[in-house]
């Protein structure tokens, strides 16, 4: 029990940082990126980079290949126009196979950045405090 706390509180100690809205390029050494005008872009980029393997969802009809299940999806519609039911039907039994990653460049010890949080605590627990005056 006290070993997991102590791995949970070194976890944080590496924080990750906030994605910087006027956007930013890779930080990944030797990663040579365009600037990122946007997080998800970016997020986009380290997923097929960063991680060691990547999902990989089957068509069980033809046997097509698709990286997101979202790609599947739009393929079960619209090249076998199966209905909103049946697609949903396969969709359900489809399990990710997870394949190495062939473009896969290790991060070091660098983190993805993550969203900066919408809600300003400080200025929240200010607004609070000048309310309660
Ligand atoms: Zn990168
Ligand atoms: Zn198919």
């Amino acid at each position: 029990m006290a070993q997991a706390q102590f791995t949970a509180v070194s976890f944080n100690i590496k924080k990750r940082e906030y994605w910087l809205p006027e956007g930013m390029r890779c930080e990944v050494e030797g990663c040579e990126t365009p600037i990122f005008s946007s997080l998800s872009i970016y997020i986009k980029h380290w997923k097929a980079k960063h991680i060691p393997v990547v999902p990989i969802y089957q068509c069980s009809i033809c046997q097509s290949r698709f990286g997101r299940r979202c790609e599947l999806t739009r393929h079960l519609r619209f090249f076998h126009h199966l209905s909103v039911e049946d697609t949903n039907t396969i969709l359900c039994k489809v399990q990710p196979e997870q394949l190495p990653n062939m473009h896969y460049r290790d991060p070091g010890d660098v983190l993805p950045r993550q969203a900066k949080p919408r809600v300003n605590v400080e200025a929240r627990e200010a607004a609070r405090r000048h309310r309660e005056l």
